[in-house]
């Protein structure tokens, strides 16, 4: 899967031009799942513009109840009516500046599956955590709080990345072995909660200042099946770069 972030930017006359400009450029979507994930504001436009629907249209956070008092929000159960398969919940950045805890995760993770839709569950790691030697308690914790009473079911349809926050926006990507390590423990994770088989299934992805230069790299890696990319997925040449990192 590769899977674009393209947190608060573009407006919506940009958005409705890379779906347009993307149309019939992607590889198909049995092959390697596309995937952009935009603000709630550009997403009708999106799914309008997306005429062949090789490309998935995602949100980037959504509200962890359907609907009722909460200015604002977004409500998952317009989402999934609007055509929205997938969901990003946990972003690092949503977790530092907006406060959301791995209890707010989890009620989210929920909301998008008893939505029909499927999250895009995030995991950070920040330098310090890494420098301390605590990476695997840090990374162990989110994916098990974020997974709570979740049923094999739709555990075995969850996406989960693996994002530094250390090599997010900072031009230089985790190296391909941190990548593996960082993937293979949360896959390791999900295997101790639910079974091999169910964790061998699950897509875990990379995220980090993923660009068509280093794909490849990570790519290759066992555990690496797939990135979610932040400033590589706003352009139309790169995404279609990374999207076709195998030609
Ligand atoms: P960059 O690719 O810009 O580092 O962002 C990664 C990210 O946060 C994707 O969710």
């Amino acid at each position: 899967m590769i899977a674009g972030n393209w947190k608060m930017n573009k407006t919506v006359t940009e958005a409705r031009d890379f779906v347009t400009g993307v149309q019939g450029k992607l590889p198909a979507a049995d092959q390697v799942e596309t995937a952009i994930a935009a603000p709630a504001l550009f997403l009708q436009t999106m799914l309008e513009a997306n005429q062949d629907r090789v490309l998935r249209i995602g949100a980037e956070t959504c509200y962890y109840e359907d609907e009722g008092a909460y200015t604002g929000e977004i409500s998952p159960l317009a989402l999934h009516q609007m055509g929205i398969p997938y969901v990003i919940v946990g972003h690092s950045e949503r977790r530092r500046y907006f406060n959301e805890t791995d209890d707010v995760i989890n009620r989210k993770v929920q909301a998008v599956f008893r939505n029909g839709m499927t999250p895009i569950i995030c995991c950070d790691e920040t330098m310090g955590r890494r420098e301390s030697g605590d990476k695997i308690h840090w990374v162990v914790n989110q994916v098990s709080a974020a997974l709570k009473g979740i049923s094999e079911e739709n555990a075995a349809k969850v996406v989960i990345a693996y994002e530094p926050s250390w090599a997010i926006g900072s031009g230089t990507s985790a190296s391909s072995d941190q990548a593996e390590e960082g993937c293979y423990l949360i896959r390791q994770t999900i295997a101790d909660i639910y079974s091999d088989d169910l964790a061998n299934g699950v897509r875990v992805l990379y995220g980090g200042s993923v660009k068509p230069d280093n794909i490849a790299g990570l790519m290759a890696r066992n555990n690496v099946d797939g990135v979610l990319a932040g400033g590589s997925s706003l352009s139309e040449d790169s995404f279609i770069q990374l999207a076709n990192y195998q030609n």
